[in-house]
């Protein structure tokens, strides 16, 4: 899956210019980083209030379509990466018309299909080692009807644009699949089996433009309401077999799908050991933040590194970490409407505290707002400093 880039292209170095499609808060750090190093930052966001345009040296203000802009874009920049998994992937390939695009338009897009990204994954599973969950394709009611007994109970999700659990209904008959199918639009879906899970974790790895990679630290993930809660790094409850089985098979897909940048990918681990692989991000990822300040190299740093095609950074986690995210809740008293400030001077106060907030300005219950990572000698100091940031914040553990 190679784009048109020759085969050998120099390293772009700072001052120029790289360029992110997507004003969030990855696009937010990802000018940090890249800022540090002396880059500047073009965002290409349709959002004129957005986090990465605050902090962005270039804001073009513009749909993710919008033939002119992407000029404006390929122009300015030497290198254009995507902080936003559903930018269209017809834009990458026309950036790529003009400069370095990474990742590019075909891994992106394979990200953006649960079907092709399930196949992804089983064409390759005897090279990675690992298995998506048993699946099927529901697009039609022939489809339900059509649907094996074992698949259910099992969860039904929307093929594409499904984050953060959106697009998702549990299901538990052929009669609760019609209606959610129905629910969701008739648009495809995809039907997975529930698995039992023991525990959930992720794998960031990057590849640069000469095909080395790295992998980091296996992370260990705790999801609320669809919505991740925790990471901790390293995780309480990965084996080392668990932590090399699922290096080893990030290595391997990354590799095979030519990838440039820092992909992420998540896996299940079930209650009798097994490896699952669930699904892949073309960027660094919300489980990856704990890298920002636990690592040698960030992976927004890793993801500037990538697309200016420098050396890739080095991986090492310097300290145990714990990353809590914030969701907008924390601005509301208790379940009620009644809004409050949030404590930071006393979250700041608790050893080893890393507060990351995002400049938005709205708080929303379920809106990511910001993150806090803990990090310390132990993992245990780290993990009694995120039980004292939830009590005062309100967070319920
Ligand atoms: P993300 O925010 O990671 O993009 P998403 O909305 O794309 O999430 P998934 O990662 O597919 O959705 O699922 C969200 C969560 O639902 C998983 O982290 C896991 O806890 C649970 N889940 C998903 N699929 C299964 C499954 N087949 N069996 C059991 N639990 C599952
Ligand atoms: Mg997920």
């Amino acid at each position: 899956m190679s784009d048109k880039t020759p085969a050998f292209l120099p390293s772009a170095t700072p001052p120029t210019w790289l360029g992110v499609m997507g004003g969030g808060q990855l696009g937010r750090m990802f000018v940090h980083a890249a800022q540090m190093m002396g880059f500047k930052v073009a965002v290409l966001e349709p959002a004129k209030d957005c986090p990465a345009g605050h902090a962005a040296d270039h804001l073009i203000c513009a749909g993710y379509g919008d033939e002119q802009a992407l000029g404006e874009l390929a122009g300015q920049c030497v290198a254009v990466t995507t902080e936003f998994e559903n930018v269209p992937a017809q834009s990458m390939a026309r950036l790529a018309d003009h400069c370095f695009v990474a990742p590019n338009a075909a891994c992106v897009s394979v990200a953006q299909s649960r079907i092709e990204e399930k196949r992804f994954f089983t064409d390759n599973a005897q090279a990675s080692g690992v298995l998506p969950a048993p699946h099927k394709t529901i697009a039609s009611l022939q489809d339900i009807e059509d649907i094996a007994d074992d698949l259910l109970p099992g969860i039904l999700k929307t093929v594409r644009m499904g984050y953060d659990g959106k697009g998702q209904v549990r299901v538990k008959t052929r009669e609760d699949v019609r209606a959610a199918f129905e629910k969701m639009g008739n648009v495809t879906c995809l039907l997975e089996k529930m698995l039992p899970l023991a525990y959930e974790v992720s794998v960031l790895a990057a590849r640069g433009h000469n095909g080395a990679s790295v992998v980091y630290p296996i992370a260990e993930n705790v999801h609320r309401d669809g919505i991740l809660f925790t990471t901790t790094v390293p995780g309480p409850n990965v084996t080392a077999e668990c932590a090399r089985k699922a290096q080893d098979a990030a290595l391997v897909l990354i590799e095979r799908l030519g990838y440039v940048g820092v992909l992420c990918i998540e896996f299940f681990v079930l209650q009798d050991g097994s490896l699952v692989v669930n699904e892949m991000a073309p960027r660094p990822h919300n489980s990856g933040h704990y890298t920002i300040d636990a690592c040698v190299t960030s992976q927004f740093a890793q993801q500037a590194r990538a697309m200016a095609r420098l050396p890739l950074g080095d991986v090492r986690q310097h300290s145990p970490a714990v990353m809590l995210n914030i969701l907008g809740d924390v601005w509301f008293e208790g379940e009620g409407n009644a809004a409050r400030e949030p404590a930071w001077d006393a979250v700041l106060a608790l050893p080893g505290a890393n507060l990351h907030l995002y400049g938005k300005d709205d708080p929303r219950r379920g809106r990511k707002m910001g993150h806090v990572t803990f990090v310390a000698p132990t993992l245990a100091e780290a993990q009694d400093s995120l039980r004292q940031a939830c009590a005062i914040l309100g967070i319920p553990l």
